[in-house]
């Protein structure tokens, strides 16, 4: 194992910036022009709207939200809708190109976008939350439409909120027009597999992943960080796949059990004590950052950008990271990681079976017709395993990390689709 001495950490790591590192990084591996470059690089469309709304006490607060298309070259922008108090242009910026690339690994006919509003949805009622999706779909218009740019849930957001923009949206088009948005509820259109398709895909990916190790994952144990929609359904599924999961967080702190977390007995906890696992039985009470360097094989950070940093990377001992969440790993902690030999399954491959089930809520809304979960499994699984096995052979071509490869294979589509499509 290599030691390498953690370079200082900055004040805040910038998503930005990190995805920037790898974008350079994979732009300089294929030989891409300057000109492409930028076309690549900047965004095509940024969009930021005050928002005031009333709040339950009658006061009016003015919430800052924002959407940037970062491409659509491949079709219209795809991405979700952030609520978080650290919402800010700087990450939806960073978290619409991650979309581009996401959607080009998977191969689907998107362009890559995301929304965002710093508010804190903990401390907001149902009717607050409301007024401000509506408003925030008001704003947005002529930014939205299911040729245009298709919202979906990210952080903070989901079914609820996808309802409330669909309702409003359609009301001002004077028409329902459901696939202007997709993560909405079942009977609006909805898709069977949406909720769990995230984690059903980080799931996937991490068997694929095991497969290349040649890991049992009846022999193997995992730890996830985020017990959100993601890290949830992701633990589920492990867990069903004979992966024993040791441990599981959320905002409240992090759980361990050696002989393996009773994952449906946290979920039926989770949703009986206010969403959180404060106080959850059966598990001895540890750090985040203790998760993060347990001795099990595969690590899922799915919570948020940046908790695997140069501090704690050192400290990993994961034989695989497979990154539910976007951004969950600085660049920074890149070298660390690919140094101690760790096979990194990256955001822009591991989380796509959401977009990708997105995408088949989409087409099952323009026809008019409802799928069966087994068919959107079945084909959201073979899409994620496709997708999978391309950048493992480019990561081979190139002598890259996949995380490198990922954005090969995401940029060289993106690339070549604008050559043919041509500009000005
Ligand atoms: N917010 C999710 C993501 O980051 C889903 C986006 C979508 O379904 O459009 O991939």
């Amino acid at each position: 194992m290599t030691y390498i001495e953690p370079a200082p950490i900055k004040d805040k790591e910038n998503p930005l910036e990190s995805m920037m590192q790898r974008f350079d990084k994979a732009v300089e591996l294929l030989g891409i022009s300057d000109e492409m470059y930028y076309i690549l690089k900047v965004p095509a469309r940024q969009v930021t709207v005050g928002l005031p709304i009333t709040m339950d006490n009658g006061s009016i607060r003015v919430f800052e939200g924002h959407r940037v298309l970062h491409s659509n070259i491949l079709g219209p922008g795809k991405g979700g809708i952030r609520f978080d108090p650290d919402v800010n242009l700087d990450e939806v910026r960073a978290l619409a190109a991650w979309m581009t690339w996401k959607c080009a690994v998977v191969d689907i006919p998107y362009g890559g976008a995301k929304g965002g509003i710093a508010c804190n949805p903990r401390e907001m009622s149902a009717g607050e939350m409301e007024r401000l999706m509506r408003a925030y779909t008001v704003a947005m218009l002529d930014v939205f439409g299911p040729d245009r740019d298709i919202p979906a849930p990210d952080m903070g957001t989901g079914p609820r909120e996808m309802a409330w923009l669909m309702d409003e949206y359609s009301k001002a088009k004077g028409m329902t027009v459901n696939a202007v948005v997709t993560g909405k509820p079942l009977v609006l259109g909805g898709s069977l597999g949406r909720t769990e398709a995230t984690g059903r895909g980080v799931m996937t990916s991490a068997l694929a992943g095991m497969d290349k190790l040649k890991i049992n994952p009846y022999k193997a144990t995992a730890a996830v960080q985020g017990f959100g929609n993601v890290g949830s359904h992701a633990a589920v599924l492990l867990h069903e796949r004979g992966v024993m999961v040791k441990a599981i967080s959320d905002i409240s702190g992090a759980y361990y059990n050696e002989n393996g977390i009773d994952i449906e007995g946290a979920i039926k906890y989770r949703d009986l004590n206010k969403g959180t696992l404060e106080n959850f039985p059966g598990a001895e009470k540890i750090t985040n950052d203790e998760l993060l360097t347990l001795d099990v094989d595969v690590l899922v950070p799915a919570a948020k950008e940046d908790v695997i940093n140069n501090e704690n990377a050192p400290y990993i001992k994961a034989k695989m990271i497979v990154e539910g969440a976007n951004g969950p790993t600085s660049a920074s902690a890149d070298d660390i990681i690919n140094n101690k030999g760790i096979l990194v399954v990256p955001d822009i491959l591991a989380n796509a079976g959401g977009v990708t089930v997105s995408y088949f809520e989409w087409v099952q809304n323009r026809i008019g017709y409802k799928w069966t979960l087994d068919r959107v499994n079945r084909r959201s699984d073979r899409i994620m395993k496709d997708a999978f096995d391309k950048v493992f052979l480019t990561s081979q071509q190139f002598n890259v990390p996949m995380r490198i490869a990922a954005y090969i294979v995401a940029i060289k589509k993106v690339s070549d689709t604008y050559k043919f499509r041509g500009g000005y």
